[in-house]
């Protein structure tokens, strides 16, 4: 042995240590409770470090031993251990167009604390926004701090384009540009040690999907997000595909007609010249701002302008996706925000498109369902990502429980 691998081999042995505890870790909340053995089983790790990565786990309380009882084993057996929720916590905000929210969810994804805030951000100061998101964020600090629960970290949703630092460039509809969100949150909270992030809002509901959602157990699926405009969240490998620079999932920029309308962007026959909500409300006869749900109210009650444009969004959103398709051969796709609440009638269209354009179709069906998480996609995503810390190194939250 070298003398240069004498010195760095405690290092490594710290390091792969700590990449086994969250490999445990990550089992756990994939698989729910198992035994020592099973886990050893299913990851490789021989059944003397489970038993040692397991013990560290329950002894910084992210896992327990369950109530279960096993029977048919000979002497007093090692309980099968599941996911404890108290320790750790993960801090979710977002700055939507018309509202503000807060969620805390802890490591099994139990809400613990959750607050909405119906405001329109378009005509406030950024710094009104960020004092009002502050005091949101700190009532859920405090929530968690007086329970114990520690915070991992904070991810902020927003309607817009996110560099891979995590910092917004622009967010049209909001019609801010070069907003520092992390360090303008970081000043209302007083900074601390939190880490604090950025996050495209159609990329969280991605995570929120993988996480609780209709995607739990997809390794690649896209998120199809419907908000003022489309975008998607892409998820390659059980991992958000954001790009070089994090500027992927643009779907409602993706051309559908190289002659088509103009588009807010100075393109032309983008997605959301044809899918936009205000575009899908204009054909069905509504006012613009009438709102999706009015609109699946005309098509419930079999109002044929309002199922003929829903017919005809469909047919756009599955060419566009029958693209993706045959680019990336994702599982299945999960419409959210105002798309979700239409997917009734937008789905068979776009399985359509699916089944008549993707060279691959005939090989596989591809999974097409609207998310259950409704609005509170974002939140929950970035609750997500806050906690995906917690999985690459578990033994943080010792460093993060000191004040
Ligand atoms: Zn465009």
């Amino acid at each position: 042995v070298a003398p240069d691998d004498l010195r760095s081999a405690p290092a490594n042995q710290r390091s792969v240590r700590r990449h086994n505890l969250g490999v445990v870790l990550r089992h756990v909340a994939d698989r729910g409770p198992r035994s020592r053995a099973a886990i050893a089983q299913d990851t490789g790790l021989n059944k003397t470090t489970v038993s040692s990565l397991v013990g560290e786990l329950i002894a910084i309380g992210l896992l327990r031993e369950t109530e279960i009882e096993q029977r048919g084993t000979v002497g007093r057996p090692a309980l099968p251990v599941e996911l404890a929720g108290a320790r750790v916590a993960g801090l979710g905000l977002e700055i939507g167009v018309d509202y503000l929210a807060v969620r805390a969810a802890d490591l099994t994804g139990a809400a613990r604390h959750s607050a909405h805030a119906a405001v329109d951000n378009r005509g406030r100061a950024v710094g009104e926004v960020f004092e009002h998101l502050g005091e949101l964020a700190r009532g859920a600090l405090d929530e968690l701090a007086a329970a114990g629960v520690v915070t991992a970290g904070g991810v902020v949703g927003v309607p817009g384009l996110v560099d891979s630092d995590g910092r917004l460039l622009v967010a049209p509809n909001l019609g801010w540009t070069g907003v520092a969100v992390p360090e303008l949150l970081a000043e209302e909270l007083g900074s601390g040690p939190l880490p604090l992030r950025a996050e495209n809002e159609a990329n969280l509901g991605a995570m929120a999907e993988l996480w609780e959602g209709a995607a739990r157990g997809l390794s690649d699926f896209v998120y199809v997000s419907g908000e003022l405009g489309v975008g998607a969240g892409i998820v390659i490998g059980g991992e958000l595909y954001r790009g070089s620079r994090g500027f992927g999932g643009e779907l409602g920029h993706v051309c559908i007609d190289a002659d088509g309308d103009l588009c807010a962007c100075g393109s032309r026959g983008c997605v959301e010249t044809r899918v936009a909500l205000d575009n899908l409300l204009e054909r069905a006869g509504l006012d613009r701002g009438a709102g999706a749900a009015a609109l699946a109210e005309r098509a419930e009650a079999g109002d044929e302008r309002a199922l003929a444009a829903l017919d005809t969004a469909g047919h756009w959103l599955g060419v566009a996706l029958a693209d993706t398709f045959n680019l990336l051969d994702p599982r299945g796709v999960v419409i959210g925000g105002y798309l979700g609440r239409l997917a009734d009638w937008l789905v068979p269209g776009i399985e359509d498109e699916i089944a008549g354009r993707v060279l691959a179709a005939k090989w596989g069906d591809a999974t097409i369902v609207a998310s259950a998480l409704g609005a509170e996609a974002a939140v929950r995503g970035a609750c997500a990502l806050a906690l995906r810390r917690v999985y690459s190194d578990p033994a943080i939250v010792v460093a993060l429980a000191i004040p």
